[in-house]
């Protein structure tokens, strides 16, 4: 048993809260401080299926990737989701944690996660901040591959979801530097494309500006694009946090398995 109020300490020094984005809202959410822990369960978004997981579990904190109220809510009714998610979690005595864009720009960001686990090295970040390491990460493979063959790769490290892995550009094409952006990249194209990277591996990649980056005119040739599951590249965080945080004595720290990627299948 490990009181709130100082495991807070703890996290903070994991991942500051000052590195997080202006718009985002890290930190505790749900809970008093005051709370007696011992069970901790970490996921990449709380649904009522990961809320179920933490009672099944005896679980008395979640800490997720994505905030829950990131956008403000005006009320906590349970006649609305996140009002209904509130409830239940104060009802059973469960506290919210959340670590999103402060736990990004940390070298053991989900980017970086991500990159180690596709066999790259010699990081960068796509973007430097002032705090952290930096949004995103550019890694070099050890030699050119096919772009085919480095799609393979990613689909075999990441967890499997309904929806595959896609890639944009010729299946030939031998890419060696690598862009990675774990979450949704868009944002990042235009840096991407400036950048020496071959190919972006990102996630929620839009109809326009992925038909845009494709196309677009470069030295370096066409940049290619792989789009993966959202939720699938941040479970890779959620086993490092879950290993980071089993190092603080008197709290049992789980990875959610609850797979929440909307997406449940494909048909074709
Ligand atoms: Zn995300």
């Amino acid at each position: 048993m490990i009181q709130l109020s100082e495991l807070l300490i703890r996290f903070e020094e994991v991942w500051p809260s000052s590195h997080a984005e202006d718009w985002d809202r890290v930190g505790l959410s749900v809970g008093s401080k005051h709370l007696e822990i011992n069970k901790i369960l970490v996921a990449v978004d709380l649904t009522e299926e990961v809320a179920n997981e933490a009672i099944r579990l005896g679980a008395n904190l979640i800490i997720t990737h994505h905030p829950l109220l990131l956008k403000p809510i005006g009320e906590v009714t349970e006649e609305q989701l996140k009002g209904q998610l509130v409830a239940k979690l104060i009802r059973n005595s469960i506290a919210l944690f959340s670590a999103h864009t402060n736990a990004d720009v940390q070298a053991d960001g989900a980017s970086t996660l991500m990159a180690k686990a596709f066999g790259l090295a010699e990081f960068k970040p796509i973007i430097e901040t002032a705090g952290g390491f930096g949004h995103g990460v550019i890694g070099t493979l050890a030699k050119p591959i096919r772009l085919e063959d480095f799609a393979k790769v990613v689909g075999n490290e990441l967890p499997r979801t309904a929806r595959k892995i896609v890639f944009a550009g010729r299946a030939d094409a031998l890419i060696q530097k690598v862009a990675i952006c774990s979450g949704a990249g868009d944002s990042f194209l235009p840096q991407v494309l400036a950048s020496d990277a071959d190919v972006f591996v990102t996630s929620d990649l839009r109809h326009h500006p992925a038909l845009d980056a494709i196309s677009n005119p470069r030295e370096k040739g066409p940049l290619a694009l792989i789009d993966v599951s959202h939720w699938a590249a941040e479970s890779l965080w959620t086993k490092r946090a879950t290993e980071l945080l089993n190092q603080i004595e008197g709290v049992e720290v789980f990875t959610s398995e609850a797979k929440t990627d909307p997406w449940t299948q494909e048909v074709n």
